[in-house]
Parts: C-alpha cells; sequence; structure tokens
C-alpha cells in the first residue's frame, strides 16, 4: 500500500482505497490533498471522502475532550477544601477556563467538561470509538446522557450495547434502543431522573436570529406536556373546522399564546378545550400547574428587577450629577481602543518571554502593573472638572448604573450573555480601598462574580470599561466597552 503522501502525488486515483482509513494525522494529510481534485472523485468516492472527513473531526474531537479532561484532573484533585458559597469551585473554574478558551458559554463548557470526564472515566469505551471514528460526537453525547446517574455495572452493559450498533444507527434510533436497555435494566434510576428533571421545569424565553423569540416550557412531566399539547391540537382543529383558512400549526400557537395571556376565548372553543379533558387521562387538569409554574419562575425575577429599579435612593434625577460629561471623558473613544491596543500588545510581549511554567504569575503581575501605571490618568480622566471622583458611599448611583449597563449590556465575562440589569455591579477592587465610580465598577452575573472571588482567577479595570481577565492557567482576556 502506498503511504498517503505518495499516494497524492503520484496516483491519479488518490482517494482508492480509502475506504475505511482510519482517523488520525494519514487521513488529515489525504484529505487535505489538493482540494480541487475533488472533481475527478467518482460520487462514491465523494461520499467516502465526507465520511472519512467526519471520522477526522471525531478524532479530534476525542483530542479536545482529552485535553479538557486532563486540564479538569490536574485543577481539582487537590481541591478537597470546604465548600464556600461566595466563591466558585475548583471545577467550576476549569469550565469557564474552558468557555473562555473555546468562546462558549458557561452551559457549554460544563456539558464539554462532564462529557470529557465521563469519556475519559466510565465510558472510556465510547471515548476510544469516537477517537477511531467509528461514532460521532452527536451519538457520544446520546450515550452519555442515557447513562447519566446510572450504577456503574448498568453504565458498563448499557455502553456495550450501544457500541455493538452504534455506527449503523441515527442518534435517535440509538437513543432509543439504549433507553429501552437502561429502563430494563435500571428501572428505578431512570424514575428516579425523571422526577429530579421535572424538579427543574421551567418557562423559558430566548430571542431567534428572524427577530422573533420562542417560548418554552421545558421538563414538564411527559403525560403533562403531551395532554396539553393534544388539548391544544384539539381545538385548533375544531377551530379550523369552522372555516378558519390559517394553518393548524399557526393556530396552536395562537391558541396556546391567547391562554397564556390569560385572554377570554369565545365559548365554544373553551367547550372544545374542556371537552377533551377526559381524553388526557388521569392527570390533574394543566389549567392549575401551568401559570403556577409560570408565577413561581416569574416572581422571583420580577423582584430583582423591582428591587434594582428601587435600589438606588438619590439618583431621581437622571443626568444631573453631570453623567453625560462623564460618558465620552478624556479617555475619548479612539482613545480606549488604541489603550486595548497598547495592552493586547503589552500581555503579548510577558507571554511571548517567560516559560510556561511562570506565566500565570507573569500575566497576572504584568496585568497589575499596568493598571497601577495608568492609574493617575483613569482617576484624572474620572474626576474631570469636579472635585471628587466617584461618590462617597458603596451604592452606585442610578446615572452610574446606567452608564455601566449601557457599556457593557451583559455581564463582563468573556463569553457571558447574562443582561447587565440581571446582574451585580460589583466593584472591580473591592470596596473600601476600591471605589465607587465608573471605573471601578462592572456588571457580572451571580456565577462570574464568585468566579472572581477566587484567588486564582484576578480582573483587573484598567480604564473606565476596559478590563483584563487572568485565569489560572494564565490566559487573558480584554473586554472593551461595547459602546466607547
Ligand atoms: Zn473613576
Ligand atoms: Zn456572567
Amino acid at each position: 500500500m502506498l503511504a498517503p503522501a505518495d499516494a497524492i502525488i503520484n496516483d491519479r486515483r488518490e482517494w482508492e482505497d480509502r475506504e475505511w482509513f482510519p482517523p488520525g494525522p494519514q487521513l488529515a494529510i489525504c484529505l487535505s490533498g489538493e482540494k480541487n481534485r475533488l472533481d475527478d472523485l467518482t460520487d462514491d468516492e465523494l461520499l467516502q471522502v465526507a465520511a472519512a472527513a467526519r471520522r477526522q473531526t471525531s478524532w479530534a474531537q476525542a483530542r479536545e475532550l482529552a485535553a479538557i479532561a486532563e486540564l479538569t484532573r490536574r485543577h481539582t484533585a487537590e481541591d478537597s477544601t470546604d465548600p464556600d458559597h461566595r466563591v466558585l469551585s475548583a471545577r467550576e473554574s476549569v469550565t469557564e477556563e474552558v468557555a473562555a478558551a473555546l468562546t462558549v458559554t458557561s452551559n457549554t463548557a460544563a456539558t464539554l467538561v462532564h462529557l470529557a470526564e465521563r469519556l475519559t472515566g466510565p465510558l472510556a469505551q465510547t471515548g476510544e470509538a469516537l477517537g477511531a471514528g467509528r461514532l460521532d460526537m452527536a451519538k457520544a453525547r446520546v450515550i452519555c446522557d442515557v447513562t447519566d446517574q446510572l450504577p456503574e455495572e448498568v453504565v458498563g452493559r448499557v455502553e456495550r450495547a450501544a457500541l455493538e450498533k452504534a455506527s449503523g444507527q441515527t442518534t435517535g434510533q440509538l437513543r432509543r434502543r439504549i433507553r429501552r436497555i437502561a429502563q430494563r435494566l435500571a428501572p428505578e434510576a431512570i424514575d428516579e431522573r425523571r422526577r429530579e428533571a421535572t424538579r427543574l421545569r421551567r418557562l423559558e424565553v430566548w430571542d431567534t436570529p428572524s427577530g422573533t423569540a420562542d417560548l418554552s416550557l421545558c421538563d414538564l412531566a411527559t403525560e403533562d406536556a403531551h395532554a396539553i399539547f393534544n388539548k391544544i391540537t384539539a381545538a385548533a382543529h375544531g377551530i379550523k373546522a369552522d372555516g378558519d383558512t390559517r394553518p393548524l400549526a399557526m393556530i396552536r400557537a395562537d391558541l396556546a399564546a391567547q391562554l397564556l395571556h390569560g385572554a377570554e376565548l369565545p365559548d365554544a372553543i373553551r367547550a372544545l378545550l374542556t371537552e377533551t379533558r377526559d381524553e388526557t387521562g388521569p392527570n390533574p387538569p394543566d389549567a392549575n400547574g401551568c401559570p403556577a409554574s409560570g408565577d413561581d419562575v416569574a416572581s422571583p425575577g420580577q423582584a430583582v428587577l423591582n428591587a434594582r429599579t428601587e435600589a438606588v435612593p438619590g439618583g431621581s434625577v437622571p443626568g444631573s450629577d453631570g453623567g453625560h460629561d462623564l460618558r465620552t471623558g478624556p479617555g475619548g473613544d479612539t482613545g480606549i481602543a488604541a489603550l486595548a491596543d497598547e495592552v493586547e500588545r503589552r500581555l503579548r510581549h510577558v507571554q511571548g518571554r517567560v516559560p510556561p511554567r511562570e506565566l500565570p504569575h507573569a500575566v497576572r503581575q504584568a496585568a497589575q502593573r499596568i493598571h497601577r501605571q495608568f492609574s493617575a490618568a483613569r482617576d484624572a480622566a474620572c474626576r474631570g472638572d469636579d472635585e471628587v471622583h466617584g461618590r462617597p458611599g458603596y451604592r452606585p448611583t442610578a446615572v452610574m448604573r446606567r452608564e455601566v449597563e449601557a457599556r457593557h449590556p451583559t455581564c463582563v465575562f468573556p463569553t457571558c450573555n447574562q443582561p447587565s440589569h440581571r446582574c451585580d455591579l460589583d466593584h472591580t477592587v473591592p470596596w473600601r480601598p476600591g471605589i465607587t465610580c465608573r471605573c471601578n465598577l462592572a456588571p457580572l452575573c451571580r456565577r462570574h462574580h464568585r468566579l472572581k472571588q477566587r484567588t486564582d482567577w484576578r480582573l483587573f479595570q484598567i480604564w473606565a470599561g476596559l478590563l483584563i481577565w487572568v485565569t489560572p492557567s494564565g490566559a487573558w482576556y480584554l473586554v472593551r466597552p461595547e459602546r466607547q
């Protein structure tokens, strides 16, 4: 057999016999050889290339997870300290490192860390199969999901059964099959997991790319969810039968929205909804459960919002303390951009100069130095024509809050999407000696507030709105004001 590199150079039919070429560096060479020669391949060979590229992806993803698992193992091995709820745990700290490094949300990173640990631990065979390209990441996730929280011996049996057929099944087929097996082997564990999940039932809303929003009731009991859906479907059919020309799906959505709005429905429709109740079986009527859980979700958030707007005494005269002047300040837009570039250049310089082991310390020191170096200019910029810098108390004024929230519409952790109006306004340098001023305040969500409490993470505010995070591994992230 030809070496792959030779094959690319010499052989016109370079892809021949690569059908089951294992993933790894050699396959990478085959795949990257002369992209334009895809023209030469037969349809069958093109499909083989696509499948091979997918195997290669699985291989790379196995490496990604192995690296994450090793990092996690390294940083959680000595984490035996008492849990302090004000501080994020070592494990979660690793999650945040991964989030920032891969530019994913904390939730995605947490899933990756979990998957990494499982595929290098109890599901090592699945990890191997992923690395060998015998299954892809989506299927590895299914196996991980279904075996989560099952007794150890059952995990092994379900995994073996899964791997037997996984390469020939879609994720849906795989999930259904191994769920059945798990249910048979550990019915109590499966029931407990279901009960646990329904304890996290909630109402969620998120914006879509088309400028609409999705509203979703999550983790309801299966029977409840289907009963609600069936009931609305039956009513929608009734409306359609009465001559409504909207598509059924749209009627369903409109009807559900009307119900949630608490709109008075015409008697006929109300009758349809009540009529179908009998078909939904022994479950309690959803009308009791739904709005109640909705209230549970809504009220704490609302309370927070209310508290926020009331929280700032003395801030009732907007703009009265010169907030509009402070917004631009002597730093100016281009000033901050230039400063950010300069800070980045200096940190890169440090990064390139020190041995890897000294990196975290060196980057922290450098950021600290930069912070100190700009302190006089920063103070002067904030002070402007006023005599005072910041305000005497701990609480920011309403004007300050508005300014900081406009500057950073979300939590200042690099990958966090939490809107700043739901965040704490954190004093970057803790209050006293830190001051209550635009140059020392930034929105942090609860989680990243706790992350900042860790001694191995550092956050510096170099200029009002320009922040540097330094992670335990010595990585650093510059967060710029969004509206400069
Ligand atoms: Zn200031
Ligand atoms: Zn955050």
